[in-house]
């Protein structure tokens, strides 16, 4: 597995056009350079710079038109994810006017109004963002209760009215999905309004940073059927929809993020000299950084073979359904502990102003709030935790999805609801193919949860306790984090001194949150006890883990610097 290296990237998608686009992104981010990108990000300056460019090469009207609305247009899920790691390498701003606008588009391109559908497409061609309107300042998670609505006029229009709070590129967008009830009816519905429209007035930004966050308010803006995107359950499906495949965007986001970070980490370190040795002779930096690589590579196959996963699915396969929402709780808050050990390294150097790491430490504990928080995220993983360990059944093998085609059923979902329904290909298949020894650790830690939750799962009051239940999710969620690393590693060929390295996290990981469910105030004396089988050590093996260090970790020194 390699990390993305500006240096020396080569883009491999089968068309000249697309790796052509992103060599070009890259290149007009190491054209504008860091102290550039630091001034922009001190200063708070929004980044109309990289939304001209982008119009130049036609990026987001490349990424984001389905298949139907442009010439070779394709929805490529592997394409946009690409991208969306190399945004955040040079900062989330770059990252997040991409990732709201796909949010924007989604119920659009998911709704049933064609004529919105072509509006869209040619304001991409033009180079437009959008939004995504769903959060209000009092309701946060609760988006039952969402206040904005839509007031029948006797002509048959609407009149909006209401107020919207923490929308990216509400200050710019061309066209804004926004979602409301009828004032009538109290249906759901999703409509487009325009941020530059004289009704849609632009409160603020909401945050003190670079990225713009706004509220914004609705003055009886006028709307037509024409605006209208879907209604009911449809408006109410489309919206968790397109949060289902955005939010995966945002462990790529982390995933640019560390990368950067670690490059700069390893650079800084390995040149400082104290008491007459390198910082990284001391035996907890090795520890920190490699420990903080594996996780990162981890993060790495985790994330794109859930690509893989998402590319493929479909009305019978939604096993997505489960690994997204892992991409985008577990894979971000991975990232935010990359952050902390590469930080403990590199201490004071983080905080200065000139490195790109202030940017990264600042930004990479947003991701796991956005979207729906760890929590809800979590929430959503652990329900399904029974059929993925207990009734596995027989899928096709799902390939690496290297191809151009559209990713169309992003559009088709469906109903949001029958998680419960969804079943999941055997994760012991995968696991038995390796016998390296902190995988046969782990495999027991398994074995150990498998038995708890037989011999003393959690009763009805604990299964209604949402802490509880989180720290249990904790659990479940790294070994379906292994299962899909694993099946990457196979794919890949991954070096076996890596994989074990990665599964000693893995090992220590899941002993921590063993540890935490064992702290929970209703466990019986029956489930401490099974609990406690839980924490394990992983195989000392210092050989390897030098030979990781040094040929994975250190092999990083000066690889890669972003120039002034
Ligand atoms: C920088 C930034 C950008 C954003 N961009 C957008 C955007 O473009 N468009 C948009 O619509 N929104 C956007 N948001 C809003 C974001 O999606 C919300 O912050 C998020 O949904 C959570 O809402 P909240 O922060 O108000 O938390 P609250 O809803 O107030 O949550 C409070 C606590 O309750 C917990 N909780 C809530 N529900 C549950 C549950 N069901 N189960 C268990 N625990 C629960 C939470 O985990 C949290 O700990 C943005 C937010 C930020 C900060």
């Amino acid at each position: 597995m390699f990390l993305f290296n500006p240096k020396n990237y080569q883009p491999t998608h089968p068309d000249d056009h697309t790796n052509g686009m992103l060599k070009a992104v890259t290149a007009w981010f190491e054209a504008k350079g860091l102290e550039s990108i630091k001034k922009d990000w001190h200063e708070k300056t929004w980044n109309h710079d990289f939304v001209e460019f982008m119009k130049s090469q036609q990026v987001l009207a490349t990424l984001m038109t389905p298949e139907g609305y442009g010439e070779n247009a394709a929805w490529n899920t592997l394409r946009n994810v690409e991208f969306a790691e190399i945004a955040a390498f040079y900062g989330i701003t770059y990252w997040y006017t991409f990732q709201v606008s796909m949010l924007g588009l989604g119920p659009i391109f998911n709704g049933d109004n064609e004529k919105v559908k072509k509006r869209a497409a040619k304001l991409l061609k033009e180079g437009a963002v959008f939004a995504f309107g769903l959060s209000e300042q009092d309701h946060g998670a609760d988006i039952y209760s969402s206040s904005m609505q839509l007031i029948p006029q006797s002509d048959g229009t609407y009149l909006a009215r209401g107020s919207k709070y923490y929308i990216g590129n509400g200050n710019e967008a061309a066209l804004v999905s926004t979602f409301g009830r009828n004032s009538e009816t109290g249906d759901y519905v999703f409509f487009v309004v325009d941020s530059k429209h004289e009704k849609y007035e632009c409160v603020k930004n909401t945050v003190n940073a670079q990225n713009y966050v706004a509220e914004y308010r609705l003055h009886d803006y006028p709307i037509g059927e024409d605006d209208i995107l879907s209604v009911g359950r449809k408006a109410w499906d489309d919206m968790l929809n397109t949060i289902n495949y955005c939010k995966f965007n945002l462990g790529f986001g982390s995933i640019g993020l560390c990368t950067h970070a670690l490059y700069e980490s390893i650079n800084h370190a390995a040149n400082r000299t104290l008491y007459g040795k390198q910082v990284t002779e001391f035996p907890q930096v090795k520890r920190l950084f490699t420990d903080a690589y594996c996780r990162l590579a981890a993060m790495k196959l985790f994330s794109y073979r859930a690509a893989d996963y998402l590319r493929c699915a479909s009305g019978e396969d939604r096993r997505y359904l489960l690994f997204n929402p892992i991409v985008k709780m577990k894979v971000t808050m991975e990232g935010e502990k990359v952050i902390a050990e590469l930080w403990d390294v590199i201490a004071a150097k983080g905080f200065e102003a000139e490195p790109f790491f202030e940017i990264a430490a600042v930004e990479i504990v947003s991701l796991p709030k956005l979207e729906g928080t760890a929590h809800v995220n979590m929430a959503l993983i652990v329900k399904f935790m029974k059929n993925y360990l207990f009734a596995p059944v027989d899928y096709p093998e799902i390939p690496h999805r290297t191809d151009q085609a559209d990713d169309t059923f992003l559009f088709h979902q469906g109903p949001t609801h029958g998680l419960g329904e969804i079943h999941f290909h055997d994760y012991k298949l995968t696991y038995s193919q390796f016998d390296l020894p902190n995988i046969e650790v782990f495999k027991a830690q398994i074995e150990g949860f498998r038995k708890l939750l037989i011999t003393a799962g959690p009763d009805e009051i604990q299964v209604r306790d949402i802490d509880y239940m989180l720290s249990m999710g904790e659990l479940f969620t790294l070994i379906v984090y292994g299962h899909l690393v694993l099946e990457k590693a196979l794919m890949e060929d991954t070096d076996t001194d890596l994989l074990n390295q990665v599964f000693d996290v893995f090992v220590r990981d899941f002993s921590l949150y063993a540890t935490g469910l064992h702290g929970k105030p209703g466990n019986t004396d029956a489930q401490r006890t099974l609990i406690r089988e839980l924490i394990q050590a992983p195989v000392a093996n210092p050989e390897q883990f030098d030979k990781v260090w040094l040929q994975n970790v250190y092999a990083l020194n000066g690889q890669y610097e972003l120039a002034d």
